[in-house]
């Protein structure tokens, strides 16, 4: 059974339908990427599945249960966590704040729990635990995004959606956030990423669907999208 399985999905915005029927899945364990151009719909598809944006046709089922018209908040707490759009880091916060706004998402933590998991955002983030008093606003860019994905990850998500995290930054910061995604997937959180960064992304992913206009029109395992040529040619920018 997938962690996450969604069946014919269709999501608008008014009478504009921006999904008209979408279908995947993720299996547990597994870093899964949704590539596609700028209005395919990758934003609105994460949107649904964390609750923001209701379905008008089709199911989403987490972990078995069917959580289709499930509110936002309950979903965090049934480990389905984004790390918020466009970094969204509280500025007049410190670091240390901003990651346990994360924490408090999870309503029967105790101390134990929120210290295990502090200490794992800190590994994966050391320059988080340096910067711990720093005031989230005056953070770099790559900086923010760590506070962003690190608090994401003090809810302990058992789904971690991502939605672009590379957006806006250095090249030498983005393969760095790579490596992190990478790692975090690794260390045993199951990932759904959204990327323009076709060319990483699929490098790194276990499987990946394009999505064309609201519509999935091509998946199969990260590598071999990587290969394949029509898509080397539409999203990596060579013929
Ligand atoms: P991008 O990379 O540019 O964010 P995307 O693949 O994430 O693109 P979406 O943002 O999901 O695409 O948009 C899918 C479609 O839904 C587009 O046609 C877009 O114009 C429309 N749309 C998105 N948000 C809204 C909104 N708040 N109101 C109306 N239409 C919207």
């Amino acid at each position: 059974m997938p962690l996450l399985e969604i069946k014919d999905m269709t999501v608008g915005y008014g009478r504009i339908e921006a999904l008209h029927g979408i279908s995947l899945s993720v299996e547990s364990g597994e870093l899964v990427t949704l590539i596609g151009a700028n209005g395919a719909g990758k934003t609105t598809t994460m949107r649904a599945i964390s609750g923001v944006r209701p379905l008008t046709r089709g199911s989403i089922m987490f972990d078995g249960q069917d959580i289709t018209r499930m509110k936002a908040h309950l979903r965090v707490l049934a480990g389905i966590v984004q790390a918020p759009e466009g970094r969204g880091v509280f500025p007049g916060m410190t670091v240390q704040e901003n990651l346990d706004m994360g924490h408090y998402a999870r309503k029967f933590a105790n101390k134990a729990e929120y210290q295990a998991t502090l200490d794992h955002v800190f590994e994966l983030f050391p320059r988080l635990k340096e910067r711990r008093a720093q005031m989230g606003g005056t953070m770099s860019g790559g900086e923010q995004q760590m506070v962003a994905i690190g608090r994401a990850l003090m809810a302990r998500p058992r789904l971690l959606l991502l939605d672009e995290p590379s957006m806006g930054l250095a090249p030498m910061i983005i393969q760095q956030i790579f490596r992190i995604v990478s790692e975090i997937n690794a260390t045993g959180t199951t990932i759904l990423l959204v990327e323009q960064n076709a060319q990483q992304a699929l490098s790194r992913s276990d499987r990946a669907y394009i999505l064309e206009t609201g519509e999935v029109v091509k998946s199969g395992p990260g590598p071999e999208l990587l290969a394949d040529p029509a898509i080397k040619e539409a999203y990596l920018g060579v013929a």
